[in-house]
């Protein structure tokens, strides 16, 4: 699975009631790949995907061509759409074999169906966001002869497929989809178009997840949702934070993230849990999107500068140590110097710890779409959008200077990006990379910080690291490598590692 530079927002075998049968295909072994691109729940689709595939025969091509390419889409942006048509031409444009099959899944995929197959007449299937336990049955139709499918209806199922129904990452931390869809239409955001209105999975299925992840050697959840704090299970109305108690409580669960909520929606009962300082990690990813109350009005983002910052002041008050994450827009309609300055000016006040930060591109079907022009000059968006990155780097920067000297707990996920050292993660979702055996990946650590760039720290290990007692037999090992309990050969880890970050949802 092969995931690609972020776009934005917030994603086996064995039969299940409503989905369609995953029987191998008989005297068939083809060789699948799954490209990303976009946001965690897009990942998590992904995985989903892989094992649709796998439960026909299919395996994975790593570096091999593949046989049937399935491209999980993004559309938040303009340019990451575009970027779909592009790989579409490259696949049939090499000069070699094709691949057999070309799917677009996604929410490209969703939001325009059919049209595709006139942009990119090389595609054979199309497959929305909630129809993804139908790809087996589209694959067995194609290989049967069918032509150009197309399923974006919703199904049911699709929210809920089982854990032992996903070929996740190997790694140490794993996504639990929460649930789905976005019923907030803020006025840039094609997600509720999509991805749909809000749906939620019940406590009692999300914690099973929790505990077959826990028992497979995950350490780490993170919960995906669009907007994780308006989350109510559907069987007894718990809300959100009842929810991370409930995860929290399953034994080997250590560390829990979330990603998006919601600034207008936060409760003073999350914060409690932050304050707690239980399994719920002192980082929080609060979408912004800008620093300025006219702004945010136009976006129908639901609060003011000063409510954000009012809410930023409470979650600190309770939990000094909470690293805040954000998305923010530049050039959106009608965006003065002085409403950018605002998002500027966000930024000096809350220090954020990260930012992901675009230039507004206009999405079909929301309101800004029809009703506000998007008038922002092209060259005056890159402008503003390089001067607020170099105004965040140099808080990073300032930001990792002060945690020189600090001992962190890092969980320790496996080979540092460039390669001869380790990387891990502190509570508040830094990444310190630092020496060490690779036979330490999956366990914790505790590593003193020593240097800092903009985006990571350096630390040395405070003490040996423990090397981790993997679990699971040989034979295990060889009938599932993709098992995190049995052990997984480091050019896997690596990969999987290389591809495991994805930009937040909105
Ligand atoms: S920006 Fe987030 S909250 Fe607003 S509509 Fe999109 S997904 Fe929903």
């Amino acid at each position: 699975m092969t995931v690609h530079a972020p776009g934005l927002p917030l994603p086996h075998t064995g039969p299940v009631t409503g989905v369609p049968a995953g029987a191998p295909i008989p005297g068939r072994s083809l060789r699948f790949r799954v490209e990303t691109w976009g946001c965690q729940m897009n990942v998590h689709d992904s995985e989903k995907m892989a094992a649709a595939l796998g439960s026909l025969g299919c395996r994975p091509a790593e570096t091999e061509p593949a046989d049937v390419v399935v491209l999980n889409t993004c559309s938040v942006r303009e340019k990451a759409q575009e970027k779909v048509f592009t790989r579409v031409e490259q696949l049939v444009g090499r000069g070699g074999e094709r691949p057999r099959l070309i799917g677009v899944a996604g929410c490209v995929a969703q939001q325009e169906g059919g049209a595709i197959f006139g942009r990119a007449p090389a595609v054979d299937f199309i497959l929305g966001t909630q129809s993804l336990v139908c790809l087996p049955d589209i694959v067995r139709r194609l290989l049967d002869g069918e032509t150009r499918i197309v399923e974006t209806g919703r199904h049911p199922d699709n929210l809920d497929i089982p854990p032992e129904q996903i070929d996740r990452i190997p790694g140490v931390k794993a996504y639990i989809t929460i649930m789905e869809g976005c019923d907030n239409f803020c006025s840039f955001c094609v997600v509720p178009f999509t991805r749909g209105r809000e749906r939620c999975r019940s406590v009692s299925s999300i914690v099973r997840e929790a505990e077959s992840l826990a028992a497979s050697g995950f350490r780490e959840v993170q919960l995906l949702g669009q907007n994780v704090n308006s989350y109510r299970d559907p069987e007894d109305e718990r809300d959100f934070a009842e929810l991370t108690d409930a995860v929290g409580a399953v034994p080997g669960i250590r560390r829990i993230r979330f990603t998006s909520p919601h600034p207008k929606d936060f409760s003073n009962a999350l914060m409690d849990r932050f304050a707690a300082g239980g399994p719920l990690m002192p980082h929080m990813h609060l979408p912004a999107q800008s620093g300025s109350t006219t702004v945010l009005e136009r976006m129908r983002r639901g609060y003011s500068r000063g409510e954000f910052l009012e809410l930023v002041g409470r979650a600190r008050d309770k939990a000094p140590e909470l690293a805040l994450s954000t998305d923010l827009i530049v050039g959106f309609c009608g965006e003065t110097r002085r409403e950018f300055e605002d998002t500027l000016t966000l930024l000096d006040e809350v220090r954020f710890s990260s930012v992901y930060s675009f230039k507004y591109s206009e999405r079909p079907h929301t309101l800004a779409s029809k009703r506000l022009p998007d008038d922002v000059p092209d060259p005056e968006k890159t402008d503003r959008l390089v001067e607020l990155q170099a105004r965040q780097r140099e808080i990073q920067l300032a930001l990792h200077r002060d945690l020189v000297g600090r001992e962190v707990e890092v969980l320790i996920e496996g080979p540092s990006r460039k390669g001869g050292q380790l990387a891990g993660r502190g509570p508040d979702n830094r990444i310190v990379n630092f020496d060490g055996p690779v036979e330490a990946t999956g366990s914790f650590g505790d590593v003193r910080i020593t240097g800092f760039g903009p985006n990571s720290l350096l630390g040395e290990p405070v003490g040996s690291l423990t090397p981790r007692r993997l679990t699971g037999s040989p034979a295990s090992a060889a009938a599932n490598p993709r098992d995190w309990g049995a052990e997984i050969p480091l050019p896997v880890v690596q990969a999987a590692m290389r591809g495991r970050e994805a930009s937040p949802s909105a």
